[in-house]
């Protein structure tokens, strides 16, 4: 059940970074549109977003899968498909 939740996350962050939703406003801060506007930073080692699912339950939320497969079809020119199945 995890796994699919995990999935479905994954899912959810894949069809943002495919919309477009995903903006890179400097290298540590990106701002995500989904049905609410958020804005994604990263730091060295910890990631945040604005958005309640990450600061009230403090999980890795969608909009932060959808900066982290961002940078990863930017800077490796790896495949989004190839990181969720991953
Ligand atoms: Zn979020």
């Amino acid at each position: 059940m995890q796994t699919r939740n995990l999935k479905n996350r994954d899912d959810r962050a894949h069809a943002l970074l495919l919309g477009g939703a995903v903006r890179e406003m400097t290298p540590s801060v990106y701002e995500v549109t989904g049905s609410k506007h958020y804005t994604v930073i990263t730091l060295s080692a910890t990631t945040t977003c604005t958005c309640p699912d990450h600061e009230y339950r403090q999980v890795v939320c969608k909009h932060i899968r959808a900066v982290e497969l961002y940078q990863a079809s930017t800077h490796q020119m790896h495949t989004v498909r190839e990181m969720v199945v991953a």
